[in-house]
């Protein structure tokens, strides 16, 4: 299919794809196994100014948008989605600056995430605040010239190894969410120290870690907008990342796909290729439809988002729950067209199977996402829209 592509995109379609296949390909299974998080893969995309490739070039970014990085995180899945998650989530961790920062705020940080010399993470999640996040805890009060933030955040993607942290926590906790702000947290800052590292199904390479925060005093410059934003904030950085969750799903089935598609030649049962099995072909051709609707949709909603559009809740959304249930689907089904090899970690489907869960999960599970579309189906009905 031609998504009339322009060469820019091609260039960082191919680039990705390239380090994906050199670099990524030869030692995934080994990063999944040994759970280590991928700093050589992260230096060398750094190199190629791949960080930079949704900053705008007034700081050092090559001034793409949400497809851009789709394309990347797209090219990168399709070999590991360990590796390509802690790329994706450094542009999540971005996200409040870019969208919200102050412009003090901009030339500090994005010049350094654009050249890969910090990565970024996001923080939302508690233990006690999943879907709910607005049941989150940790608390931001203001005291002088600075905030002193007390509590826990879960399940940080790249916690540990990222230099800047977007933080959500409550300056006013009587108000719920809407006395939650958002902060930059760098690494490095008294009463900021990292849990346990966590042992996961899948994204193995990827470094997901518990934040603790303990009397961790910043500078009153370090909010991101106002007092109160922080939901503002988190939603609509979550807004814009989705569609590279749906990038990623789109990857991972995508490498499925082609696993299954080769093993299928080669694969000889009762004297022929099993490709010569009717029901062997129904599989591919039902995984070949549904990852090109699911790629699709993420280009079209990628682009939507970077139209500039305000009302995009819903759109992006769907954008991340499509593709993932595809990825689920098709993995599954790259496994059954493997058999027992397919069970085993010599063939890369059984870890494709398993990257791809996660996928349905962060980010606002697939049960949320579905929350999110109806809701915004029902008030725009209200509208009249
Ligand atoms: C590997 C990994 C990496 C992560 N990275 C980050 C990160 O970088 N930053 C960050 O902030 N968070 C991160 N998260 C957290 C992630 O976003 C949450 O796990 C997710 O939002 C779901 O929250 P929960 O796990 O607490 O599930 P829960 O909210 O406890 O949900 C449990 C189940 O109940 C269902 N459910 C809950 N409420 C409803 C409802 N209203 N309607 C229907 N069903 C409902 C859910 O769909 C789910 O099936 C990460 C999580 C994982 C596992």
């Amino acid at each position: 299919m031609d998504y009339f592509l322009t060469e820019e995109q091609l260039m960082i379609k191919d680039l990705a794809r390239r380090i994906a296949e050199e670099r990524i390909k030869p030692v995934r299974a080994e990063l999944d196994e040994k759970e280590e998080f991928p700093w050589n893969i992260i230096q060398e995309m750094a190199k190629s100014d791949m960080f930079g490739i949704f900053i705008p070039e007034e700081f050092g970014g090559l001034g793409g948008g949400c497809m851009e990085l789709a394309l990347a995180v797209e090219e990168l899945s399709r070999v590991c989605s360990g590796v390509a998650i802690s790329f994706a989530a450094s542009a999540l961790g971005t996200f409040p600056i870019l969208l919200f920062g102050s412009q003090e705020q901009k030339e500090k940080y994005l010049p350094k995430v654009a050249s890969g010399q910090s990565l970024a993470a996001f923080a939302l999640t508690e233990p006690d605040a999943g879907s709910d996040a607005a049941g989150i805890k940790t608390t931001a009060k203001p005291d002088g010239e600075e905030y002193v933030l007390n509590g826990t955040k879960q399940w940080i993607t790249n916690g540990g190894e990222a230099d800047i942290y977007s933080v959500i926590a409550l300056t006013n906790p009587a108000k719920g969410m809407r006395g939650a702000s958002a902060f930059i947290v760098e690494k490095g800052t008294p009463g900021f120290d990292f849990g346990k590292k966590e042992k996961k199904l899948g994204i193995r390479a990827s470094a997901t870690r518990e934040l603790v925060f303990s009397d961790c005093r910043i500078p009153k410059s370090n909010i991101i907008a106002k007092e109160g934003m922080g939901f503002i904030v988190a939603m609509k950085t979550l807004d814009s990342s989705r569609p590279g969750i749906g990038a990623q799903a789109v990857g991972i089935a995508q490498g499925a796909m082609e696993e299954a598609l080769a093993y299928s030649h080669q694969r000889v049962q009762f004297g022929q290729p099993i490709s010569s099995f009717q029901a062997v072909q129904h599989l591919l051709a039902d995984m070949a439809t549904q990852i090109e609707a699911a790629r699709a949709l993420v280009y079209c909603v990628a682009r939507f988002v970077d139209s500039g559009a305000k009302d995009i809740s819903q759109e992006t959304a769907m954008a991340k729950l499509f593709p993932s249930d595809v990825a689920m689907k098709v993995t599954i089904d790259a496994i059954q067209i493997l058999g027992g090899y397919g069970y085993m970690r010599d063939y890369p489907v059984e870890k494709m199977m398993r990257d791809a869960k996660i996928t349905q999960i962060y980010e606002g599970t697939n049960q949320i996402q579905r929350n999110v579309i109806a809701l915004e189906m029902l008030k725009k009905r209200a509208k009249g829209k």
